[in-house]
């Protein structure tokens, strides 16, 4: 796996990508696998690209962690705001 540089202007893309496999029905049928997040910066004059994930995570934190972490604040925000909406009618 390219180790991303985290003193690089970084430029975060999703993208789909085909496995190359002639059975797959995924690439067949849809643009392919995906999308995940893919890295691109810059060393030297090469342009340079890194695979990230499903979830696009900064330096060292785990997707695993991040997927987790999200579906419980989204869910307090959304609560919270229609609780404010209901007191204010
Ligand atoms: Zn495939």
């Amino acid at each position: 796996m390219t180790e991303i540089p985290s003193n690089q202007h970084i430029t975060y893309q999703l993208q789909y990508r085909k496995c190359g496999k002639a059975s797959c029905s995924t690439c067949r049928n849809t643009q392919g696998h995906g999308p995940y997040w893919y890295a691109y910066w810059r060393q030297g004059s090469r342009l340079r690209s890194g695979y990230i994930g499903k979830v696009r995570s900064p330096h060292g934190q785990k997707p695993a962690a991040a997927k987790a972490a999200k579906p419980k604040k989204s869910a307090r925000a959304i609560k919270s705001e229609e609780y404010t909406t209901a007191a204010r009618m």
